[in-house]
């Protein structure tokens, strides 16, 4: 018996390593809020989306921050009560809720200044709305993750961001599913049910090979998997296979953080490239900054370009 304890003891330490999962962590936060990606204005049928798309989130336990673009609050130039009372279902839900400017211009397409006041008037509703549920507007989202073109630009807009109390909401996972979400949303806008099918069913395989990218471009520039940050949408296409997407993450290991704890890891203190690409993540400009040339995106299957079409040139 002593004998065996001994071997046990020698034993254990060893095989309590081989069996550690590795650290897979993600803060999953969604977009362009309280839609993305419609062929209707119908509110109906937007309420039914958005109510799906929370009743998703919250059954697969995940924290998250929407990031709203209050533009889409308006119908024929009125606040809608109804769409704000979608937002604040977000809240009542325990999600929080971050600035993706009113009407999701590009920082690198428009003056700095005119960026600037179009942040400010996406706060107009928000803002209060998070006071009245106890919590402070403290995250912004850069739309299409346009960072500004020049050091210059970018320095400037983050003292505007610090003057104002936000924090830029990085992303490490790049990912085309705002294309697929084009894709579905019109092959379903047109009775093509098959199609809106077959795009669905596309969809959780490619998030999985862009987990995989992912991965490896962070153990190329970290020598490690580090906690990420996934950017996706409120769209159809989630209402209906994010809970899917979600069990993928689980099953690869992954368990689901908030964007605060994702950023307490030093990779995002991480200095980056301002040369690099337009739209790509965080991990991407990083990587380039390291001199390291990213990998190409995992590839989009061609049903979905198909159907995307022009919107395609797009993206978040
Ligand atoms: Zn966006």
């Amino acid at each position: 018996m002593k004998i065996f304890l001994l071997a046990l003891s020698l034993i254990l330490p060893l095989a309590a390593t081989a069996q550690m999962p590795v650290e897979r962590a993600v803060a999953i936060t969604f977009d362009d809020l309280p839609f993305a990606s419609v062929p209707t204005e119908d509110n109906a049928a937007l309420e039914h989306m958005s109510g799906r798309l929370l009743q998703s989130i919250q059954a697969s336990h995940v924290p998250t921050v929407g990031f709203v673009n209050e533009a889409k609050l308006y119908r024929e130039g009125n606040l809608d009560p109804a769409r704000v009372e979608w937002l604040r279902r977000w809240l009542a839900a325990g999600f929080e809720l971050g600035n993706h400017t009113y009407s999701h211009p590009s920082l690198n397409r428009v003056p700095l200044d005119a960026f600037e006041a179009d942040l400010l008037r996406g706060e107009t509703v928000t803002r209060p709305l998070l006071q009245s549920a106890g919590q402070t507007l403290r995250w912004f989202r850069h739309p299409f993750l346009h960072l500004g073109k020049t050091p210059e630009v970018r320095a400037a807009f983050q003292d505007f961001l610090t003057g104002h109390g936000y924090r830029a909401a990085p992303v490490t996972v790049n990912n085309s599913e705002w294309m697929f979400a084009v894709a579905y949303a019109r092959a379903q806008a047109q009775g093509d049910q098959d199609s809106a099918r077959r795009i669905g069913a596309a969809y959780v395989p490619y998030m999985e090979a862009v987990f995989a990218r992912t991965e490896q471009l962070a153990l190329d520039l970290f020598g490690r998997n580090i906690p990420h940050v996934l950017v996706l949408h409120a769209n159809s296409l989630n209402a209906d296979y994010f809970a899917a997407l979600a069990a993928m993450l689980k099953q690869r290991g992954y368990r689901f953080i908030n964007l605060d704890q994702a950023l307490q890891d030093r990779a995002y203190l991480s200095s980056m490239a301002y040369e690099g690409n337009e739209g790509e993540s965080w991990l991407e400009g990083w990587s380039r900054a390291a001199g390291l040339r990213p990998s190409q995106q995992a590839p989009v299957p061609a049903l979905v370009k198909q159907w995307a079409g022009a919107a395609a040139i797009r993206g978040y």
